[in-house]
């Protein structure tokens, strides 16, 4: 197993984790781009959003609640921004699908 984010879902690699449940993990972003800056993974690997099948829409919706769950114990009660990177051109630089949360300041749009 060569995935960074199964890794951390294994504990085989230290991460601040947040939140568990029975299907997803959230934890702190080593590189964080807000004050806030936490992670949603499912414990499945889905390499990304472009990989997940029909049959991991209840995943999907879990992973959402999660987001949100882990925004409100941060306590970002005037917003936050969930974001998803899918692909090379979608930014996303780590191939298991995963939910940023982003929160502690305001938000840009259009983002870059
Ligand atoms: P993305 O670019 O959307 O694929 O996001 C990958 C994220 O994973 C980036 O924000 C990285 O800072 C973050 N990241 C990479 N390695 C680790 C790690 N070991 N622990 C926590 N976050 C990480
Ligand atoms: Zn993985």
């Amino acid at each position: 197993m060569s995935c960074l984010f199964c890794k951390i879902a294994a504990g085989e690699i230290p991460a601040r984790i947040v939140y568990e449940d029975a299907d997803c993990l959230a934890f702190a972003d080593i590189s964080p781009q807000a004050p806030t800056h936490m992670l949603v993974i499912p414990r499945e690997h889905i390499q990304s959003l472009e990989q997940a099948a029909a049959e991991h829409a209840p995943l999907l919706g879990a992973l959402m609640s999660a987001a949100a769950t882990v925004a409100r114990q941060a306590g970002l009660a005037k917003g936050y921004r969930v974001v998803l990177n899918t692909g090379a051109e979608g930014g996303q630089t780590v191939d298991h699908l995963h939910l940023h949360v982003l929160g502690g300041r305001a938000m840009h749009w259009p983002p870059g």
